[in-house]
């Protein structure tokens, strides 16, 4: 199937929208889809490494990690069905974020499709693969732009035991205890703020704390964050410490991730509107970004056969 998408991407005649299993990107003209790509190209569970077809989605995936004890440690929201690749394409981490790494860091390796049709290889089925330009990580996040990311190869982690905590509290006041507390050696791997609560999540097995209790659940929740469709939902990435910012509805990511209810686009510099139907906003704007954004599609896709 490989063969037909890049014979495909070759005899195109129109700008192609690359989609996945389509959670975000409905009813677009000129698909290439990458949904019937799927399955476990290779797991090594000795090793700690899966290589997946992009189409898989990310419950297949899920549950053949767990059959080993293993999981992926960026925590990647599932959408009801989104796929691998649309998860690396849109660079999408969970809670643990902050504590375990981003996506990025769990790549090992990528199998993609240029726009001019050709089937390149980068990286490999180890960290210390990589020579030269470290393209399987540069590409996280290019958003259908530059190139089909049609395999990926990831290093995985065994599964760990954690327990969840909450504490009603003001936000201001949270925000100032989850910075303050990931500078200490406590073994976090959450922190958030929902409803006029704090939630922490410590690694391990611990005394009883003096915070409640609470579901390990709460993180699902957070993470995919959704609201009804008739508000307008908007993902604003921060520093950790920022204040608090008007109309937020929940943080996450142990500060940096603000999730804000407004029908105006809040004035931050990194901002992406959480809506369904809507083609994924590109927020990245600042001129000396842009300039490489250009580079790098003259590079992939110099005859612009990828929607930008
Ligand atoms: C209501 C809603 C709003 C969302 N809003 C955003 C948002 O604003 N920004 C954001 O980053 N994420 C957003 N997401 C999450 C994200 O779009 C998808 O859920 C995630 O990408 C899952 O993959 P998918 O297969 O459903 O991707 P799709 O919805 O099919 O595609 C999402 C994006 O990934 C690209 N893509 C998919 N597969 C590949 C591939 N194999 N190779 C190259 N590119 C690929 C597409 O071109 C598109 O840009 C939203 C999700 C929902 C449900």
């Amino acid at each position: 199937m490989i063969n037909l998408l890049s014979e495909q991407i070759k005899d195109s005649k129109e700008p192609l929208q690359i989609v996945g299993r389509e959670s975000k990107l409905t009813n677009t003209n000129n698909k290439l889809s990458i949904a019937d790509y799927q399955g476990i190209v290779s797991y090594q569970a000795s090793e700690l490494v899966i290589t997946v077809k992009a189409g898989t989605s990310l419950q297949e995936l899920q549950q053949v990690l767990a059959s080993k004890n293993q999981m992926l440690s960026f925590e990647p929201p599932d959408y009801g069905n989104s796929s691998i690749g649309g998860t690396y394409a849109c660079a999408l981490s969970g809670s643990a974020q902050a504590f375990r790494g981003a996506l990025r860091d769990f790549v090992l390796g990528i199998k993609i499709i240029n726009g001019e049709g050709n089937i390149l290889s980068f990286g490999g089925q180890m960290m210390k693969n990589v020579a030269g330009y470290d393209v399987s990580r540069l590409l996280v996040g290019s958003k259908g732009s530059l190139a089909v990311i049609a395999e990926i190869s990831f290093k995985v982690l065994p599964q760990v035991t954690e327990a969840t905590y909450s504490i009603e509290m003001l936000e201001e006041d949270a925000i100032i205890l989850m910075n303050k507390w990931a500078g200490t050696a406590l073994p976090l791997s959450a922190c958030a703020y929902y409803q006029g609560r704090f939630y922490y999540r410590l690694f391990g097995k611990h005394d009883k704390q003096q915070a409640e209790e609470v579901d390990n659940k709460i993180w699902q929740t957070l993470n995919p964050f959704q609201t009804t469709e008739k508000e307008f939902l908007w993902r604003a990435s921060v520093p950790s410490t920022t204040k608090k910012i008007a109309n937020t509805v929940a943080i996450d990511c142990c500060g940096n991730r603000r999730w804000i209810v407004s029908e105006h686009k809040p004035d931050l510099a990194y901002v992406d509107k959480w809506q369904k139907g809507l083609a994924i906003s590109k927020s990245v704007k600042h001129p000396a970004q842009m300039k490489i954004e250009q580079g790098l599609k003259k590079v992939f896709d110099p005859h612009g056969v990828y929607c930008p």
